[in-house]
């Protein structure tokens, strides 16, 4: 059995962290990286002098590395080329995107210090996993390195619409650089197509249905493998005496009520703001809704120090405030907006209080908020999920009321429709979808892409590899073997 080494823009894992704190997804991996002695590799969330040598520690079976990142990186790199540019061109919002040459130039620096200090670690039948839009370069980062081994490559968030990653200066150097990789995991068969539809277009590539793809004079392979949850465990947690208070305490204030229930980062992705103003409208609407439902949105703060998330604060609060001053009454109070995070026992108790779950991104690659919301509920009288349909989750969880985010008319008649839905309906609309969630969790989506990239064909022999290393003109700065983004 070979060495798995996990390398993710941070490294999820803590030292308290137990059950009720840790996400299914850090668990999976977690449980890999335990059982292959393995390594987990990302930025240690805190800036100090540049350096290629990672902190080493041993937690729980597994070798944890982290670097620091100089000032300078976190605000090219994090804030910048990941947080201004790819997070919102991925997320369709190219107007709020900054293309500036000098986070390209830190994006590559970090992807560059990354690879190098990894390269001291990694042995020669050790498989790496990368994970997210942090990293799209460091496997032809490595590769110019001469490192042979399998590398897969999984993206948490949607790949974008051919015609705005267009957009993007770079758009061709980070496409190509995916190349590097044996397997490039999509959450979802929409991703994937449009990963496909930009290589058949712009790179004159070729595309084979057993997902393999060719272009640039080279090949890999793509898969979607939708991530899951712990369902079993999240259930569990949703029975604990923690998720007990809560459900008991916001059952009490909900008594005769239907509460609607939302949570997310306050992320402009999340589309917080077209679902306050379709509550406004359910209320215009359905005036017998006043005083009969309202919305629980827990809403925690995310990437302060990104423009475009903080000037989401004073307009969500101006607007819960304005539709709130409209239509409160002295006991209710339609928009309860929490602005701060919940631990997770917290939140499967209010799941499980309310009748409606209200997951309405505008984009996004999977959310799992959807998947713990039908974890969480009482399989004898579930509430009902309503879905985005431009979320990936929606692929899979077609028996949610699927709604456009975008028509405030859609999302208030869907909220009608699921609080009239007869129990017998909420029944079996649950059942198909907690079945799906338990088969599908986050263990079998880990596996899944394991077994997948282990299958591969390894992408680079090591002559190829040699082969690959920077020419000289290619050769200035980051070690000699920059990869172009700058
Ligand atoms: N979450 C949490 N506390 C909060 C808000 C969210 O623990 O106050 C968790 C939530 O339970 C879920 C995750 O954060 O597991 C959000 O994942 P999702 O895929 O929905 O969205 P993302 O934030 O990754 O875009």
């Amino acid at each position: 059995m070979s060495r798995l080494i996990v390398v993710s823009n941070r490294v999820a894992a803590s030292e308290k962290a137990g059950a009720a704190s840790m996400g299914g997804l850090t668990m999976a991996l977690s449980d890999a990286l335990a059982f292959s002695d393995g390594v987990w590799f990302g930025w240690s969330g805190k800036t100090g002098p540049a350096t290629d040598r990672p902190d080493i520690r041993s937690q729980n079976g597994v070798t944890i590395a982290t670097l620091d990142l100089e000032a300078q990186d976190v605000s090219e790199y994090y804030n910048g080329f990941a947080n201004t540019v790819l997070w919102p061109l991925f997320h369709h919002r190219i107007d709020l995107a900054r293309y500036e040459r000098a986070f390209g130039d830190g994006y590559q620096r970090v992807n560059e210090r990354f690879a190098a200090a990894l390269c001291d670690l990694v042995r020669p039948d050790d498989v790496l996993w990368v994970h997210d839009y942090h990293l799209m370069p460091l496997a032809l980062a490595l590769r110019r390195r001469g490192l042979t081994n399998r590398i897969g490559f999984f993206l948490h968030i949607p790949w974008p619409a051919r015609e705005l990653l267009v957009t993007l200066p770079q758009h061709q150097a980070l496409v190509r650089s995916l190349f590097a990789y044996d397997l490039i995991g999509f959450q979802c068969e929409e991703w994937r197509r449009a990963f496909q539809a930009y290589v058949e277009i712009e790179a004159a590539g070729r595309v084979q249905s057993s997902g393999r793809i060719s272009a640039f004079g080279e090949s890999t392979t793509t898969g979607v493998f939708p991530i899951g949850i712990d369902a079993r465990g999240f259930a569990a947690i949703a029975a604990s005496p923690g998720a007990t208070r809560s459900y008991t305490r916001a059952a009490a204030t909900g008594v005769f009520r239907s509460m609607i229930i939302s949570v997310d980062r306050v992320d402009y992705a999340k589309g917080l703001e077209a679902r306050f103003m379709a509550i406004e409208r359910l209320l215009e609407t359905y005036p017998d809704m006043i005083e009969k439902a309202f919305l629980l949105q827990v809403a925690q703060p995310s990437r302060p120090e990104v423009r475009a998330f903080a000037e989401l604060h004073p307009r969500l609060d101006a607007l819960s405030g304005r539709i709130n001053g409209r239509f409160a009454t002295v006991d209710w109070t339609p928009i309860r907006y929490l602005n701060r995070s919940y631990g997770r026992d917290h939140l499967a108790g209010l799941y499980r209080a309310a009748r409606v779950g209200l997951v309405t991104p505008l984009r996004d690659g999977m959310n799992l908020v959807a998947k713990e919301y039908v974890a969480a509920q009482d399989p004898q009288d579930p509430g009902v999920l309503i879905l985005s349909r431009f979320a990936g989750a929606a692929e899979q969880m077609d028996q949610a009321l699927i709604v456009n985010p975008y028509s405030l008319e859609d999302v208030a008649d869907a909220i009608v429709r699921a609080i009239r839905m007869p129990k017998p309906e909420r029944i079996a609309r649950w059942r198909t979808m907690m079945d799906d969630i338990e088969r599908h969790d986050a263990a079998a989506w880990r596996s899944d892409f394991l077994r997948a990239l282990r299958s591969t064909t390894p992408q680079v022999s090591a002559a190829q590899a040699s082969v690959i290393k920077p020419s000289a003109t290619e050769g200035q700065g980051g070690g000699g073997s920059r990869v172009g983004f700058g």
